[in-house]
């Protein structure tokens, strides 16, 4: 399940934020990636892993969410009035195996 959130329908009534276990919601003004990972309400300690910026809200501020610290746990969707967070399925698919793994070319006689 993944999290999906649709700025228009936000009000920000700072309800998912009250709610998140992890405190990775953060609404602040928009900026430079470090800058704004400085601002986050969790400290944002692994700095590769992605964090999930909407568009401009009614107030001119963005929602951020540090993906690392996300537990999928549906809350913020559950507490939402809006409907603004949705909890919707994904298919993640990973390779596992490497060049290492596959069977050598056999070469033409
Ligand atoms: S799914 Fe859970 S951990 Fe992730 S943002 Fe929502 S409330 Fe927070
Ligand atoms: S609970 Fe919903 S409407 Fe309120 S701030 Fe969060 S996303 Fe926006």
């Amino acid at each position: 399940m993944q999290t999906v959130f649709t700025p228009k329908l936000c009000i920000e009534c700072d309800a998912c934020v009250d709610i998140c276990p992890t405190d990775c919601i953060t609404f602040t003004e928009n900026g430079e990636e470090l800058d704004l990972r400085g601002r986050l309400t969790a400290p944002s300690l692994h700095l590769d892993q992605p964090l999930y910026i909407s568009d401009a809200l009614k107030t001119g501020r963005i929602m951020a969410k540090d993906e690392d610290v996300c537990l999928h746990c549906g809350l913020c969707a559950e507490r939402c009035p809006t409907g603004a967070w949705d909890m919707q399925k994904f298919l993640l698919e990973i390779t596992h195996a490497g060049t290492g793994c596959r069977k050598p070319q056999r070469k033409a006689a």
